[in-house]
């Protein structure tokens, strides 16, 4: 769009120099935006000298917990012209050596847990220099109040400044190139979203490498002019004691579907006093409707959003409770600044109703993978973006999400969204996790395979389950197979593996076979 974003903190740090920015709960340090503008020009500083005229375009990662200084390190890489990558701290070392090998970073900081991962994975370029966070005069924190400020090098919207790793889903992680542009109109995409403003006060424990975390929560009460309490790590206890903090008035806070469900579930819950919560956001998976009822009940506005890191934040219930409660399981309603159309096989927008594929516009959808020309091709079509999700519009304008494209089946002639499956699995009381995939079947081309997490102590038999499903489900959509299991591979987020569940079937067919 040919725009110049400014740096919000910039922006900030003259209008309101001496309001509150950032609070860090590990070390009870505070920050005013005229602090963080001053540790992010001295940041810049140090990269500058750190990476010399390398620096345009360069990459810097960090593999970190949230801590006031990802944020510093994140605004810096943008000033200095370099592109932040925040690295997923959950994967392990065989995980994180394709990422690191893909993006190639100058610069790798990194905290001090992390350091034999770090240690094992140097070879993959030995020219790339690494900091530490450790205290320290070798480490992060010492090195940029050491260094004299710089000023901002200027560049253009189309400009990439993070490349945010996707979660894995569905395959390898793919690097997203996210512009300044993306970042300043995703934020304001969330700042209607969130109703977010100078006032907002906003807890982010979930980790800075997501979408969700790095530019929803951290970019856009920044750029609101709110304060951002920095979490590094999320307990249900310590979530609910910032929760219920009169000192702190925590008045926006963001989960998935696993930590809400941890957050309800805990001791502590029942005494925490949640009413000076605006709205809990919930999103980044599919949501069960029964713990967005538990917590209508409580009083508190559960919101459903859906997203992903290509695009930011794209759909969302209002918060209004009356909304919630009228629209059980919807995704509400898209962002202010996202055109949305839902795609049939054949290329064409589907009637009200019908099931599609979303297809996204707009100034905070990114250009496209980092690397990976035709999977950019592939997904990112005539200023278009493909999301691989299902979904459907309903006569109110509000939007579901049926499935991912992926993993829809075909049994007899039917779809089967193994989402709708695993809900009802989800509902049965003895059931604890569940997740459906399609596999090859002789007589109806593909069939149902649930795998069945039973809660502690539970018995029922396949047979209860599967009665379970024939009251609730027509006969094609019901799994013909189902196996009980300890666990079900999920991503670092959370999310379940669909495409490590097909391999482990597949693989089970194969060394069930006779010698030949
Ligand atoms: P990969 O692209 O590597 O397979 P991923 O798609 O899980 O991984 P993310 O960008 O972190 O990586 O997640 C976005 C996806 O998460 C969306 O495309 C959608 O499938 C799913 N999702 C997000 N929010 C919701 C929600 N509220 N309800 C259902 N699904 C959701
Ligand atoms: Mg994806």
């Amino acid at each position: 769009c040919g725009l110049v974003t400014d740096d919000p903190i910039l922006y900030r740090a003259r209008v309101a120099p001496d309001r509150q920015a950032l609070f860090e709960i590990a070390s009870g340090r505070q920050l005013t935006y005229k602090e963080l503008n001053a540790r992010i020009a001295r940041c810049t500083g140090l990269l500058g000298d750190m990476l010399g005229t390398r620096r345009d375009g360069a990459r810097v990662a960090m593999l970190a917990r949230n801590s006031v200084d990802s944020i510093v390190l994140a605004f810096a890489c943008q000033r200095a012209g370099a592109i932040y990558v925040p690295l997923n701290w959950r994967l392990n070392a065989a995980e994180l050596r394709p990422i690191l090998a893909d993006c190639a970073p100058a610069l790798l900081v990194h905290d001090e847990e992390f350091s034999v991962a770090v240690a094992s994975l140097a070879d993959v370029d030995p020219e790339m220099a690494v900091i530490s966070t450790a205290d320290g005069p070798a480490g992060l924190a010492a090195r940029i109040e050491a260094n004299s400020p710089a000023e901002p090098v200027s560049c253009d919207a189309e400009r990439a400044c993070v490349l945010l790793y996707t979660s894995g889903t569905t395959g390898q992680p793919k690097g997203v190139v996210i512009t300044r542009g993306n970042t300043f109109f995703a934020a304001v995409n969330f700042s209607f979203v969130g109703e977010i403003g100078p006032g907002s006060v906003a807890l982010c424990d979930l980790p800075f490498f997501h979408t969700i975390g790095l530019i929803a929560v951290a970019r856009t009460t920044l750029m609101l002019g709110g304060t951002l309490v920095v979490s590094d790590r999320f307990t249900p206890a310590r979530t609910l004691a910032a929760l219920a903090d009169r000192k702190q008035r925590i008045t926006h806070y963001f989960a998935v579907p696993q930590i809400a469900l941890a957050l309800r579930n805990d001791p502590a819950y029942s005494a925490a006093d949640l009413s000076g919560l605006h709205a809990l956001f919930v999103g980044g998976a599919p949501l069960t409707q029964a713990l967005i009822e538990s917590y209508l009940e409580d009083g508190v506005a559960l919101v459903n959003g859906y997203g992903m890191s290509e695009a930011g934040t794209v759909l969302h219930v209002p918060i209004d409770r009356g909304a919630v409660r009228d629209n059980p399981g919807s995704v509400g309603l898209p962002a202010p600044l996202l055109d949305i159309r839902i795609v049939g096989e054949d290329g064409r927008e589907v009637d009200e109703g019908e099931i599609g594929e979303l297809w996204l516009r707009g100034p905070a959808v990114s250009p496209g993978y980092w690397n990976r020309p035709a999977e950019t091709a592939a997904a990112f079509t005539e200023g278009w973006y493909r999301t691989g999700d299902l979904g459907r519009r309903e006569a109110n304008g509000f939007y579901r999400i049926v499935d991912r494209l992926k993993d829809m089946y075909i049994s007899g002639g039917e779809n089967v969204y193994p989402a709708e499956v695993e809900a009802v699995l989800a509902s049965h009381s003895d059931v604890l996790d569940a997740a459906v995939v399609g596999i090859p079947d002789m007589k109806w081309g593909e069939c149902g395979l649930a795998y069945v997490v039973l809660r502690p102590g539970a018995v029922p038999t396949a047979e209860a389950i599967a009665g379970h499903c024939a009251a609730k489900l027509a006969a094609f959509k019901r799994p013909a197979h189902i196996l009980f299991v300890k666990t079900i591979p999920r991503t670092a987020s959370g999310k379940v593996q669909k495409h490590v569940l097909r391999q482990l079937h597949s693989d089970e067919l194969f060394n069930d076979r006779p010698d030949e």
